[in-house]
């Protein structure tokens, strides 16, 4: 089916209680395992190119992609840009058809971050395509942890004290970056924008979801802007309660898994980290059984089958999971005809 915009997608989530996923087009074997994977699980599925994958692909290839993986799926897609850096390449993308926009204003003064996200939402709402923002700062783990930090406690055995670590050492910064709801309230009034990539407490590009996010600020912030909130870095936040327990994290007063975010009114979940990590480990299993192997095809396949499923168990636990031809009937009456023929 034609694309579909991630307004419907996101209101009809949060009304109801559930998150739709957002994950990477990097390469063709990504965007293959994501539209397999909502096929398989009947569930909407945004598809988004971050900054890293418009150097990689390029932003008309890595478009291009997703919208003819989405023509030839009956499930609804949205076309993201994620952490669009400008204006101007925002109307790039909302030119090139894209049907869900954002705006990262996090690094410029607060107000010309809602100016410039004010006037972006402006002229995309003119071809009825929503805009996500950003408010506080969602930091990267390189921000904190050098590659070498990073490997060593990927290998540690003890999450409990690497958990520690992390709290001890970028949790007072990840604090100060999350985003006030009472200045939410402003911005989303004073930007009109759709969509709120609130930092509340996440790190982008951890090694393991092994951290717990602030859901007492989930709850503030959605009481005080009543728009879709966004998780950023959520290949980094520990998935479930059952999770935590039985790897040995203590969650202190007001802090949450990915499961409470979701109950607590997050409805767009952004997780690449962790499905890139899974296609790698696959592929690079399969070229230690077979390093002779001539064929990328053979290496590649193990990696898309492994991003497939954990993405597959990420729209599970977000609760997409069976919502595809709901969203699909509220996103465009011929979607509902196109899906009623599965
Ligand atoms: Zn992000």
């Amino acid at each position: 089916m034609p694309l579909v915009t991630s307004k419907e997608m996101l209101l009809r989530a949060q009304q109801e209680g559930y998150a739709v996923g957002a994950f990477n087009a990097n390469n063709m074997e990504c965007v293959k395992a994501v539209i397999e994977a909502a096929e398989e699980e009947k569930a909407p599925v945004i598809l988004q190119v971050s900054q890293g994958a418009i150097k990689y692909a390029g932003l008309e290839m890595a478009a291009a992609m997703v919208m003819t993986a989405a023509r030839l799926s009956p499930v609804p897609v949205a076309l993201h840009l994620d952490h669009g850096t400008s204006f101007e390449q925002n109307i790039q993308c909302l030119l090139a058809g894209f049907t869900s926009l954002m705006y990262d204003g996090s690094a410029e003064p607060l107000e010309k971050n809602i100016a410039v996200s004010a006037r972006i939402t402006e002229i995309a709402h003119l071809k009825k395509v929503p805009v996500e923002c950003e408010l506080g700062k969602i930091p990267k783990v390189e921000e904190f942890f050098g590659a070498d930090e990073i490997i060593a406690l990927s290998k540690e055995k003890d999450i409990s004290k690497v958990v520690d670590v992390v709290r001890k050492k970028a949790g007072e910064k990840t604090e100060q970056l999350m985003a006030d709801p009472a200045q939410a309230e402003e911005f989303v009034r004073r930007t009109s924008a759709d969509s709120l990539a609130a930092a509340i407490g996440s790190i982008h590009a951890m090694w393991d979801d092994i951290q717990p996010i602030r859901i007492d600020r989930v709850k503030a912030l959605r009481a005080a802007t009543n728009i879709p909130l966004v998780l950023h870095g959520s290949s980094g936040v520990i998935r479930t309660r059952k999770d935590a327990q039985e790897r040995g994290i203590t969650l202190k007063e007001n802090e949450g898994t990915l499961e409470d975010a979701v109950e607590a009114g997050v409805a767009k979940v952004n997780v690449a980290t962790a499905i890139n990590m899974a296609f790698l480990a696959a592929s690079k299993k399969a070229f230690e059984k077979s390093p002779d192997e001539r064929d990328i095809r053979k290496i590649l396949l193990p990696g898309l089958q492994a991003a497939k499923d954990l993405v597959k168990s990420y729209m599970r636990l977000l609760g997409s999971s069976g919502r595809a031809q709901a969203t699909a009937a509220s996103g465009s009456a011929k979607a509902v005809a196109v899906h009623g023929e599965e």
